[in-house]
């Protein structure tokens, strides 16, 4: 009987560790693709004297139309959870 729970136990132990190790593969998946989308790129910006540049994110905008300024809301919120 105690062979049998012990036995029990340890499938359950690796099972968890195969659910642990599935999640993380899944998630580094789903950042990869996300950091493919919201990357970093330079925009010249027109001010009323000057230009100067600034980094924007090629992924996400507002919805007046402009860039998001980098790093991008979706990229601080991954930053953040990371951290
Ligand atoms: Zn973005």
């Amino acid at each position: 009987m105690r062979e049998k729970k012990q036995l029990y136990e340890e499938v359950e132990r690796l099972y968890t560790q195969v659910l642990i190790a599935k999640s993380r593969s899944i998630l580094e998946e789903a950042i990869k693709d996300v950091l493919t989308i919201h990357k970093p790129i330079d925009a010249a910006m027109y001010g009323p004297r000057n230009i100067h540049k600034v980094q924007v994110c090629t992924g996400c905008g507002q919805d007046d139309g402009n860039w998001n300024k980098w790093p991008c809301p979706t990229i601080r919120a991954i930053q953040e959870a990371l951290t």
